[in-house]
């Protein structure tokens, strides 16, 4: 876990820079694999209550296509500009709190700002929602599971409804 506490962030900010291994934050994507360290450059600045965080995180991902279901590997290249506000103490039991507006921003406890939650949080937020491993992917055939990239399979094409409608037409003629 990395974890800096506020006495130690110096007025001029503290650049760091580490490497996290991605087995160590539980990044739970499905169908995305993280298999290089996630490299972390950040610089932490002091702003009265609050933290600033700004800077990149680096890393790669393998997912998988959604057309041919093909194994990709996507650079990752995170910017990071975001801050750490003081954590609002527990309500007493029975009352509630709307969540805050800022969805972006994080909080730290006890004077130490843990790091692993931004990390773990922008890298998911980065993972692609629908991978493709190229714009024209022809996907597999829905009957045979031929990956049609590669070449073409003997299923008739699903009939096309437009041309049923003209079937129809000259059936009548
Ligand atoms: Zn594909
Ligand atoms: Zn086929």
């Amino acid at each position: 876990m990395t974890q800096i506490p506020i006495a130690e962030i110096p007025d001029e900010g503290l650049p760091l820079s580490y490497s996290e291994d991605p087995a160590e934050l539980d990044l739970a994507v499905p169908g995305a694999r993280f298999l290089q360290p996630i490299a972390v450059d950040l610089i932490l600045v002091k702003a009265a209550q609050a933290i600033s965080a700004t800077g990149r995180i680096k890393t790669s991902v393998t997912c998988e296509c959604v057309r041919c279901l093909s194994r990709l590997l996507v650079p990752l290249d995170i910017p990071v500009a975001t801050q750490f506000l003081p954590a609002l103490p527990p309500l007493p039991p029975g009352e509630y709190r709307m969540p805050p507006d800022a969805a972006e921003d994080y909080y730290y406890q006890d004077d130490v700002v843990v790091l692993d939650d931004l990390v773990r949080q922008e890298v998911i937020l980065a993972v692609p929602f629908r991978p493709q491993c190229r714009g024209d992917c022809r996907g597999l055939c829905p009957q045979c599971g031929q990956d049609l990239n590669v070449g073409t399979c003997a299923c008739a094409p699903p009939p096309d409804p437009r041309w049923a409608v003209l079937r129809e037409y000259l059936k009548g003629k």
